[in-house]
């Protein structure tokens, strides 16, 4: 039995650790903040207990009195307790005292340190809070307290007079007096100086500013909590640094509406680009289990997805054997995805039409000497290979490995969706699984992989505001985002 005091980085779901994944993943209990990252429980087992300890809206914080037994009597009954915190359990998280209150009790307990806000905040805002020119110290403090009153705990004079950058969590809210303090302390008003909000979340803002004019800009600019305020020189080397909104897709959200399992790829291209992504998993697929095909008997395996390749290798697996079962037969493939799957598994595809079309292969194995094929996939899936080979008098098996089951989407998604400035659509289904939903394909610009996916989403009703044109995939969809957020448009 054992409580982990975990730290869940700043916000940016990517910047959590890889043991406090793990963690959350194993645990039975997980007692959480409110600033941790969006989706950041999402790996949880579905019987885990969670525990929310933080502010409820406006609302009181629970008492850490109350926090404390809670460790306490979850971590004598649990296996795995995990005491989830926003950036570094650390670093104002109060870990230091639950930890204390863990060793007292005889709990057995172990500290997952995070990416703390104080240095994520700025990097994502581009300023360093050391540099060997500029700042070779950083001092961490918390601007939670009022600074004029005489029985502040930090000793602001001092503060002033540090020989480098002063990074303060929890002091919006304080910022005019903080500011004050340090002046009077000594410290130039012109100093350059940083407000960040919401650092590393979609959504982050920065404000530079000097010493003297930061918290009339704050106020100005409405900012607010969460922020880090950064005080020193390192402040202005945003101006050429800044890293974020540079990126082509900085400011633009994205729903995908992949299944589950590979919206992860998607989105994690997505956010590299800068964008702020919305997963919105309308589909899942599971596999149909059943005896590996005898592949001897065909001349040719048609694969047209992830899903099949994986699925027949799932089967294959479960009977103690391998790629060597495709030792006699061609492959065709439809979709790059699909070839590099293959790959993956050791086997190079014989036939790869250029475009992400079932037609495309059809005609690619027009003048290839065939009698008997296998066309491999989705239950329900696209019939136009099966039907084109068939029409020329080839046997054709059809083995359906796996199926595709809507996923509902609760309201919150939903509206997370209306609200993004685009919403993807990697297949035909997802199209529709996410009407079913509820989207009704109004106010995001819609963005298709192909001819065959525009088709039902104009079905649908709604209008397609970009198609991927070369490539009918990831890299094909992307493309087709990108050129339309950068098209001129009438507002
Ligand atoms: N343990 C946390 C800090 C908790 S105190 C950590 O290591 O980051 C809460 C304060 O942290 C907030 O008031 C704010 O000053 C800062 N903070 C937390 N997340 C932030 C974010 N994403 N952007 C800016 N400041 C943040």
């Amino acid at each position: 039995m054992t409580v982990y005091l975990v730290g869940a980085g700043p916000g940016d779901p990517e910047l959590m650790t890889k043991r406090s994944l793990d963690l959350i993943a194993s645990a039975d209990v997980i007692i959480h903040d409110r600033l941790i990252p969006d989706g950041a429980l999402s790996g949880a087992r579905g019987d885990a207990e969670l525990v929310f300890v933080g502010k409820q809206g406006g609302g009181e914080q629970i008492p850490q009195s109350e926090i404390d037994q809670l460790l306490v009597r979850h971590g004598q009954s649990a296996e795995t307790v995990v005491r989830l915190k926003g950036g570094d359990p650390f670093v104002f998280g109060r870990g230091g005292e639950e930890a204390e209150v863990l060793a007292g009790a005889g709990i057995a307990f172990e500290v997952v340190p995070g990416v703390t806000a104080g240095i994520a905040a700025p990097a994502y805002a581009g300023i360093p809070v050391t540099h060997r020119d500029s700042a070779s110290s950083v001092a961490f403090l918390t601007g939670h307290e009022d600074p004029t009153k005489p029985e502040s705990a930090l000793d602001w004079e001092a503060l002033a007079a540090f020989p480098g950058t002063l990074c303060v969590y929890m002091g919006v809210r304080q910022l005019e007096g903080i500011t004050q303090r340090l002046i009077e302390g000594g410290r130039p008003s012109d100093q350059p100086a940083a407000l960040i909000q919401r650092g590393t979340w979609p959504g982050q803002r920065t404000l530079v500013g000097t010493l003297g004019t930061i918290h009339s800009l704050a106020v100005a600019e409405r900012f607010g909590a969460p922020a880090i305020a950064l005080f020193g020189p390192v402040a202005a080397l945003r101006e050429r640094i800044a890293w974020l909104e540079s990126r082509p897709l900085y400011g633009v959200s994205v729903a995908v509406t992949r299944a589950r399992a590979q919206a992860g790829k998607l989105g994690g291209r997505l956010r590299a680009l800068g964008a702020t992504v919305i997963e919105a998993p309308v589909i899942r697929t599971e596999q149909i289990p059943g005896p590996a095909p005898d592949l001897e008997r065909y001349d040719l395996v048609v694969l047209s997805s992830p899903n099949g390749v994986a699925g027949l290798f799932a089967r294959l697996s479960a009977e103690g054997r391998d790629a060597r079962a495709f030792a006699n037969t061609k492959v065709g493939v439809v979709g790059g995805i699909t070839e590099q799957a293959l790959a993956h598994q050791g086997i190079r595809a014989d036939y790869v039409p250029r475009r992400w079309a079932g037609e495309e292969l059809a005609t690619l194995l027009v003048d290839v000497p065939l009698e008997r094929v296998l066309v491999a996939g989705a239950k329900h899936g696209r019939e136009t290979v099966t039907d084109a080979l068939r029409a020329r008098g080839v046997e054709v098996d059809v083995l359906a490995l796996y199926e595709t089951v809507v996923e509902p989407l609760d309201s919150e998604r939903l509206a997370a969706v209306n609200a993004a400035d685009y919403v993807t659509f990697a297949s035909a289904s997802s199209a529709r699984n996410l009407a079913a939903a509820g989207f009704e394909g109004v106010g995001p610009r819609l963005v298709s992989i192909g001819p065959a996916t525009s088709e039902v989403v104009r079905e649908l009703g709604w209008d397609v505001a970009s198609e991927a044109t070369e490539q009918h995939d990831l890299d094909g969809l992307i493309a087709a985002l990108l050129d339309d957020v950068k098209r001129p448009r009438q507002s």
